[in-house]
């Protein structure tokens, strides 16, 4: 058999045409299906233009493909599961239902992976937030469709139950209890279906709930490292893991509590591409083929700064002045506000001096 493959990508933004140049770099073809025939990885695949739930148009992908993988969680299940063949999609469907609706995804990490999250509690409707108790802090949040931080009410006095009974009121939620968190970090880890390997401890900057500045390794305890790269490893070999996931997780002055996972390359890993010596996508296409994983080591400290489209010219103007910072961009089209448009990652052991790009300006 070939080891040359046909991967099919669902999803042709940056994180799947990133996952479509490791692809390529190991010799294999990459298809991507993507609503917009122009969409990032229409640069270095070729594209189904389609809606991600045309099932005509996953079978497509299905039949001309030895792989499929997705670049991100909000792809149709049923449908996958109505048209891919046995051991197609090394994920799998279920660790997709899981990320789908953070309902299953807590009974998951707290039942089955039995790692620490917050305490929290199902809310169906207003009535069963009556009874919470209001001298602690909560956040609640819709079970789908919710993403940084939309779909979110934080409640710390009787005045916001008026909008969080609506959000109860709109669909099925978790409530949560606040973490009074350090840092927020996450951890990379990927599987090919039996091994896995992990990635350093990232610390993640978010502004306005999106991802601005991530520093690796994460200024916590070696004894925290350990212990935020060991909870990634047991919730990976929970789901005997393919590909890439990264966790999500809060670090307080002695505990790491898991917040969520996202079940593919996530930004706050791709400083991965330079400052590791295989990068989140490498260890992706590696795992869905089920390939031997490498153990994973930094290079040097490193911070990466997310360029979105109201910080285009100040991403360019700061590549001229650091020629050493690495740029990518995704090759959107539109430079919208708050849109992705590419990342910088540099080499520093000062992240505090590595301005992001925002700060000051629209911030
Ligand atoms: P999420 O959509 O779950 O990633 O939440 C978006 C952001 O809200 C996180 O990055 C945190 O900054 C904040 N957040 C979410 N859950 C909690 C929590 N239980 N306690 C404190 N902050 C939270």
């Amino acid at each position: 058999m070939s080891s040359t493959k046909t991967i099919g990508i669902i999803g042709g933004g940056q994180l799947g045409q990133m996952m479509a140049i490791s692809a390529i770099y190991m010799g294999h073809k990459v298809i991507t299906l993507d609503p917009a025939s122009d969409c990032p990885s229409s640069r270095v695949s070729e594209v189904i233009a389609a809606p991600y739930d045309d099932v005509d148009a996953l079978r497509q992908l299905a039949d001309c493909c030895d792989v499929l993988t997705y670049e991100f969680e909000n792809v149709d299940a049923d449908g996958l599961d109505a048209v891919i063949k046995d051991g197609q999609l090394p994920q799998g469907t279920e660790l997709l239902r899981i990320s789908q609706n953070r309902i299953f995804e807590k009974d998951f990490l707290s039942n089955k992976a039995q790692v620490t999250v917050a305490p929290y509690k199902v809310v169906t409707s207003s009535l069963d937030l009556e009874d919470i108790d209001l001298s602690k802090n909560y956040v609640l949040k819709t079970a789908t469709g919710g993403y940084d931080g939309h779909g979110q009410k934080v409640i710390t006095s009787a005045e916001d139950l008026e909008e969080a009974n609506a959000l109860a009121n709109s669909a099925e939620c978790v409530l949560e209890e606040f973490v009074n968190f350090d840092l927020e970090i996450s951890v990379i880890v990927s599987g090919n279906g039996k091994d896995v390997t992990v990635f350093p401890v990232q610390e993640n900057i978010h502004r306005n709930n999106i991802l601005s500045k991530t520093i690796v390794p994460a200024r916590i305890s070696d004894r925290l490292a350990d212990r935020a790269k060991a909870i990634a490893v047991k919730i990976a070999e929970q789901l005997n893991l393919s590909g890439t996931l990264c966790v999500e997780m809060f670090a307080t002055a002695d505990d790491i509590i898991v917040n969520e996972i996202a079940p593919r390359p996530h930004n706050s890993g791709h400083y991965s591409i330079e400052a590791c010596d295989f990068s989140q996508f490498d260890t992706h296409i590696l795992g869905v083929l089920g390939a031997p994983l490498p153990a994973i080591n930094l290079h040097e400290p490193a911070v990466m700064l997310n360029i979105l489209g109201q910080h285009v010219e100040a991403a360019e103007r700061y590549v001229t002045e650091n020629p050493s910072a690495h740029l990518h961009m995704y090759g959107k089209l539109e430079a919208k506000h708050n849109r992705k448009m590419g990342h910088v990652t540099l080499f520093s052991n000062e992240p505090d001096n590595v301005v992001e790009f925002g700060k000051g300006i629209d911030f």
